[in-house]
């Protein structure tokens, strides 16, 4: 054994695993974050930051949403400036083709049903809006979030209370038996009482390492960041319809499972989700291609998808085709039902799961703060209904 055993080791140091580890050592156990990049270069350093806490069609979501809502707000108080917490308009477009009663239709169940608007009160809400590309869009508030200011204010707060950060990659898990005992990295093991997998786009292939088949996915995301623009954006700008969401659920379908077997197969044919946000110092981020392929170190061309990411702002916001900006690319969780899987891996004691998250800004914090009372014995509702258990495991 090399070193004492904590209580817990967490794996992966974005925004999914710094808010776990801090509502566990909150908790009063001792904890362990492992993550193998500083700075970061995962979903949540190249996120939009958008918390969608009135998108929620049921009550299991809309109880999330309003209770993360509620957290957001104490977190801004805590940290302040520093996370850039604010509420932001978000307009999603409706494309020329779309039928907007029919669209708007979709979104009558959401915790907060978004107005409909023309295309000319969209484009006088935002007006880089090019009014030729869109047939109107619905408008929300919005929360929003600076993604890696969060994950790094979280992370220091873990730290003050006495959390453990180390720097490394997880390479396998130890085990006695089937009990997972703790984890090996290129230089050490490091022991622990339990073992939970944060490693967003990466927790599929670190679970298949130790020998776990559950059905978590990834799809590859593309964006192009920009310094300060001299312009100012009014709003986010989303599509109305997503295609990355409605590539994740056929991705996720039991028939793909054969293909995501296999390395260097594409499940689903790649999709672009033209939208735009700007932080409060006037940079931006413009994206997204996502991309369903079966290998998590798969090759993409920087080149062509950027072509493709500037000729799709360039026909919604014409302004911003021709910005300065570099392309970057990350890997995005995801799981078959859309929900996330917390909780024990069935026949593996000791190894923990919180992770499939694909839009998890929302539900985030408010299901790290339910899933460590859970563990240190609270009852708790919510936790069991994401356990990976429901789905076939092993
Ligand atoms: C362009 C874009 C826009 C987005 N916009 C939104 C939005 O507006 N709203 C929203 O809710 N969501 C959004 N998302 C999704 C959201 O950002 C991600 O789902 C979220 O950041 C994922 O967090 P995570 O902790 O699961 O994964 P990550 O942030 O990827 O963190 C996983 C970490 O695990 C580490 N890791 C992996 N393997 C190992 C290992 N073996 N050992 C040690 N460490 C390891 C990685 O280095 C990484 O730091 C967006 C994503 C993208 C790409």
């Amino acid at each position: 054994m090399t070193g004492e055993a904590v209580d817990w080791i967490v794996i992966g140091g974005g925004i999914t695993g710094v808010a776990l580890a801090w509502e566990l050592q909150k908790r009063g156990l001792a904890v362990l974050l492992l993550e193998r990049h500083a700075p970061l270069v995962g979903a949540s350093r190249y996120s939009y930051g958008g918390i969608a806490y009135w998108a929620g069609q049921t009550p299991l979501l809309q109880a999330l949403g309003e209770a993360s809502r509620k957290q957001y707000q104490a977190l801004a108080e805590e940290f302040g400036g520093a996370i850039e917490f604010r509420e932001i308009d978000l307009l999603l477009t409706l494309a020329p083709e779309d039928d907007p009663g029919a669209i708007a239709a979709r979104f009558r169940d959401c915790a907060v049903v978004p107005e409909l608007l023309s295309q000319e009160d969209a484009c006088a809400l935002e007006p880089l809006l090019h009014r030729e590309a869109i047939a109107g869009a619905l408008r929300v508030p919005h929360g929003h979030v600076r993604l890696e200011a969060l994950t790094a204010a979280l992370t220091s707060a873990f730290q003050a209370l006495g959390g453990r950060v180390v720097l490394g990659e997880a390479q396998g898990f130890l085990w006695e038996g089937d009990r997972c005992r703790g984890v090996r990295t290129a230089t050490t093991e490091l022991w622990a009482d339990q073992v939970v997998v944060c490693a967003g786009g990466f927790s599929r292939d670190l679970l298949r390492q130790g020998g776990v088949q559950v059905p978590l996915y990834f799809s590859h995301a593309e964006v192009l960041e920009a310094p300060p623009v001299p312009v100012k954006l009014q709003t986010m700008v989303m599509p109305a319809v997503t295609r990355r969401f409605q590539m994740e659920a056929l991705a996720g379908a039991a028939e793909c499972d054969r293909l995501w077997q296999e390395p260097d197969q594409e499940v689903i044919a790649p999709v672009l989700d033209v939208g735009a946000i700007q932080f409060l110092d006037g940079s931006l981020r413009i994206g997204q291609i996502s991309r369903a392929l079966s290998s998590a170190s798969a090759q993409v061309s920087p080149a062509a998808s950027e072509a493709t990411l500037r000729s799709g702002i360039g026909r919604v916001m014409p302004f911003l085709k021709d910005v300065p900006a570099q392309w970057h690319h990350c890997l995005v969780a995801f799981s078959r039902d859309g929900l996330p899987l917390i909780g024990e891996v069935p026949q593996r004691p000791g190894l923990q799961v919180f992770s499939g998250f694909s839009n998890p800004l929302a539900m985030v914090p408010s299901l790290a703060e339910q899933f460590a009372r859970f563990v240190t014995g609270d009852e708790e509702t919510v936790i069991p209904q994401m356990s990976p258990g429901r789905f076939l495991v092993r």
